[in-house]
């Protein structure tokens, strides 16, 4: 598959130039500067490293139009709508928001969305039943139920029960194990985001040293599965790992998805490494509100690394549009046709 988009344009929203200064020290600034010509933005620190903010936000913005083009051509020539059900049960306000953004985006891209919205008191077996139901249904070409699940339900065997050409998370276990050898499959939507923007920042990754913080099977390991892929040298670290910022300062490339606020340091990087922040944390700020952080500590780390994702406004917003890109591949595959160029 290839993962590289054929255009990014990194496109500042008001089209002008924005300049936020950040007060460093007494005299010196910090200079953010968003550029209106299709390159990535720079964060400027005078006489220090320029580090390349990769914009997640204008990169999915991106990729979502040139799905929707596709998706436009396979209605013109092939009238195939593809049709994304997703499933929600109970009411975590967390689920819901993403629930709400992954149908308005689906329609948006100009497929059709299903949504099944059931009480957290739903029995497995009724559940079952509804993904068995979708996975007979010619309209949904992809099926997508939206974790965590309450704890009466078994997460791997409704995982397992939706079909594997109707999968487009990527977690079921055909397309785990496909990932794993090297083979065509689906792919889990956050780690085919980054995947997508470090190619499209590094190009060639073959022979470049790797490290993925976390291990997990949403993240961690389908992430170091692709970059094995593209044949980095690649280090999976966790909880158990000794020295975790001594194995972070060998790597080219830094993935942290760990859950743990601005954990990754700027003396983690090594100096013009790329680091994709995959953490998306809230915590409580000192008036008493709340903002999103990453698992790297942005301001540290964006004066070492030569590029770095931002949260909010990197690997987020690409986490929907993969699923998307699934959700067109499957109704491709499943109808045997080749995805719209
Ligand atoms: P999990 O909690 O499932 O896994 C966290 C991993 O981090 C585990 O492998 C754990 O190790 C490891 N870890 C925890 N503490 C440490 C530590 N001190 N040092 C080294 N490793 C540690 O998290 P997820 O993979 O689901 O998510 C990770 C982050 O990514 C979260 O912030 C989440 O919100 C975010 N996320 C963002 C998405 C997006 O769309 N941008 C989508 C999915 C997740 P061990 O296995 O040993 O316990």
């Amino acid at each position: 598959m290839d993962l590289r988009l054929k255009e990014c344009r990194f496109i500042d929203a008001f089209s002008v130039r924005i300049f936020v200064i950040y007060h460093f020290g007494h005299r010196s600034a910090w200079v953010g500067r968003l550029n209106t010509t299709p390159k990535p933005f720079y964060w400027e620190r005078p006489g220090k490293t320029l580090s390349t903010i990769i914009d997640g936000k204008a990169f999915s913005a991106n990729l979502r139009s040139e799905i929707a083009r596709k998706i436009a051509l396979l209605k013109q020539n092939h009238s195939l709508t593809p049709g994304l059900a997703v499933v929600l049960v109970g009411e975590d306000p967390a689920s819901q928001v993403y629930v709400r953004s992954k149908g308005k985006q689906t329609t948006e891209a100009g497929m059709n969305s299903y949504e099944h919205k059931l009480s957290a008191e739903t029995s497995q077996e009724d559940l079952l039943q509804l993904i068995d139901q979708l996975n007979s249904d010619p309209d949904v070409h992809g099926i997508l139920v939206q974790l965590p699940l309450p704890e009466h339900i078994d997460e791997s065997l409704v995982i397992n029960s939706v079909a594997a050409e109707k999968d487009v998370d990527g977690f079921h276990l055909s397309n785990v194990g496909k990932l794993a050898t090297g083979a065509e499959g689906i792919v889990p939507c956050t780690p085919l985001g980054s995947m997508m923007m470090l190619k499209h920042h590094l190009g060639d990754l073959s022979g470049k040293k790797a490290i993925v913080v976390g291990r997990s099977n949403i993240v961690g390991k389908p992430m170091a599965a692709l970059l094995l892929k593209e044949s980095c040298t690649v280090t999976i670290a966790h909880s158990r790992t000794r020295d975790l910022p001594a194995e972070c300062r060998e790597a080219d490339i830094v993935i942290a998805a760990v859950g743990r606020p601005e954990m990754v340091k700027g003396d983690w990087i090594k100096p013009g490494a790329t680091v994709i922040d995959v953490g998306i944390n809230r915590i409580e700020k000192d008036d008493g509100g709340t903002r999103l952080v990453g698992d790297v500590e942005f301001e540290t780390a964006s004066a070492v690394a030569g590029a770095i994702t931002p949260v909010p406004g990197g690997v987020g917003p690409m986490t929907i549009a993969c699923l998307l890109h699934n959700t067109l591949q499957q109704a491709c595959r499943i109808n045997g046709i080749e995805v719209p160029e």
